[in-house]
This record gives C-alpha cells, sequence and structure tokens, in this order.
C-alpha cells in the first residue's frame, strides 16, 4: 500500500485558461510540488470543433462555448515561460487535453505540430451533433437511449484512436460519470466488450497510451475512467503505456486519487506509469 503520491505523476489537470476552470496556474504547480510529485502536466481544455468563436460556425446553437484556440495559445504560452521558472523543482509539462480531434483534423494537427507542446490527451467530450456529455440533460433518457449515445461515443472514440496523433487517450468510459454517477441510470458495460477491445487494441498497435482518470473516485460515480477491468484488459491485450491523472480543476483536487491509481496499475500488472516529455514516453517504476 503506497501512503501518498510523492513521486508520481499528475498529468491530467486544468487551470483557470480552461473554460470549467478559476484555479490559479502557479498555485495549481505549486501544490504538485509540495506533493513531491515527480512531473506534473497542464492540460487546458482544447475543443477542436470549437476553435473559433461563435461567428464562425453555421449552427452554433449545438455549443455553449466558443474560442478554444485562444485558450489554447493563452495556456500554452505561459506554460512554456514556467517551464523555465520551475526549472529543477518539478518537470512541468506543457500539455493540452484535445477534444473531438477526429472532427476537425486540420485544427488538430496546428496542435500536433506546436513545437511548444509535450503531451496530449485525446478525447471526446460531445459527439457530432451533440451537446456536451457534461452539459446533456438526462431527464427522461432511458437505458435504451442511453446505450444508443454509449453506441455513438465508443465509435467516435475508435474513430479518435484511428487519427491517433495523440500520447494518451483520455478518460475512456467517462460518460458514466453524468449517466451513472449524476443521472442514476445503470448500464450493462459488457455491451461494450467487443468495441473497447478495438479501441484498445488500436491505442497499442499505435504506441500510444491510456490514462487511469481519477476524478470519478472523488464523484458520485466512484471509481476511475476506466476502471480497472478495463486497465486489466489493456495490460492482457499488451498496453505498457499508461498514465496517470486527476482532473483536477482546482488546486485541492491536485494528485487526488493518483496514489490509488497507482494500485490499480500495479494489480493490473503494471510496474511504470508514464509521463511524456516533447511527445516521448518517461517511464517511471511504480513505488513497491
Ligand atoms: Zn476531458
Ligand atoms: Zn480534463
Amino acid at each position: 500500500m503506497l501512503s501518498n503520491s510523492k513521486g508520481l505523476i499528475d498529468c491530467h489537470t486544468h487551470t483557470s485558461f480552461s473554460i470549467d476552470s478559476t484555479a490559479n496556474i502557479r498555485e495549481m504547480i505549486d501544490r504538485a510540488v509540495a506533493l513531491g510529485l515527480r512531473a506534473f502536466s497542464v492540460t487546458d481544455h482544447c475543443e477542436c470543433n470549437r476553435w473559433y468563436g461563435k461567428e464562425y460556425y453555421d449552427n452554433p446553437t449545438t455549443y455553449l462555448y466558443f474560442n478554444f484556440g485562444q485558450n489554447f495559445e493563452d495556456s500554452v504560452a505561459e506554460v512554456t515561460r514556467l517551464k523555465e521558472e520551475y526549472d529543477g523543482q518539478i518537470e512541468l509539462i506543457c500539455g493540452v487535453e484535445l477534444g473531438q480531434a477526429h472532427q476537425e483534423r486540420d485544427i488538430a494537427q496546428k496542435v500536433v505540430e506546436d513545437p511548444r507542446v509535450d503531451f496530449i490527451i485525446g478525447s471526446v467530450h460531445q459527439l457530432r451533433g451533440e451537446e456536451d456529455f457534461a452539459l446533456i440533460d438526462y431527464t427522461g433518457y432511458t437505458k435504451e437511449t442511453v446505450y444508443a449515445l454509449l453506441t455513438r461515443y465508443f465509435a467516435e472514440v475508435l474513430e479518435l484512436c484511428r487519427w491517433g496523433k495523440f500520447d494518451i487517450l483520455g478518460h475512456l468510459t467517462y460518460t458514466l460519470r453524468y449517466m451513472e454517477g449524476n443521472a442514476g441510470i445503470q448500464v450493462d458495460m459488457r455491451k461494450y466488450d467487443d468495441i473497447i477491445d478495438e479501441i484498445l487494441k488500436t491505442v497499442i498497435a499505435a504506441g500510444k497510451g491510456i490514462e487511469i482518470n481519477t476524478s470519478g473516485l472523488r464523484q458520485a460515480y466512484g471509481d476511475t475512467f476506466p476502471s480497472e477491468r478495463y486497465v486489466r484488459r489493456y495490460r492482457e491485450l499488451g498496453g505498457e503505456i499508461l498514465s496517470l491523472g486527476s482532473d483536477s480543476h482546482v488546486v485541492a483536487d491536485v494528485g487526488r486519487g493518483i496514489r490509488e491509481g497507482a494500485e490499480i496499475a500495479r494489480r493490473a500488472g503494471f510496474r511504470y506509469v508514464t509521463y511524456f516529455k516533447e511527445h516521448t514516453p518517461v517511464f517511471i517504476p511504480l513505488p513497491e
């Protein structure tokens, strides 16, 4: 049993450069330093399908937020400055959580080619023609409508993985945070075993990784994204690159659940976790 997160990594965090966070970036990094983390990635949101301002889009009513291109620029410029300032204190990684890269590949390519970016989390937050999963009103949703949404979610995640220019796949299964955790609609996830296998095999074949996103542990859902079952499956299929991220949007959540995530990784057969610098994996041994 690990007693804390010292020497570990938190590779998925948001600051006030993300639309859904007001956290001061220096306070976030200072917290990571205080926890003794080995590496810390700032990964502010960049939703490729809303890169431009509202006026750019033909049918903007599907979306609530816009202008992620500006958020991306502001976050990456600031983290790049702070990397120098924090040199020697912690390995500060300039990351981005890239949403819907498969839907807007030219935009995604700009981010992929930006030399300041060390690390890309590839996420699906929004299906084509639908609002962000976090913003959907699930009132009146039945198991059937939820299954239909999940089927489309995993199909788009697979499409994202076939695009494959991220470093790790973000929070696989996180839609359950809203469907099961918040709306209380229980789903039988075994229906998706085949497509999840395909997703994991595609990630592995591309030499990419997945994360254990620990945010669900502190939310109503009560488990990681993905849960241990899928981390084990990823290992069985030959997966070696595994990241850990709190998905914190506030200072107090930095490093939260990382110790538990490391224990899941160990139980699933991993001896290392991974962070990325200049898109190159760095393997950190898990403490005994
Ligand atoms: Zn996300
Ligand atoms: Zn996130």
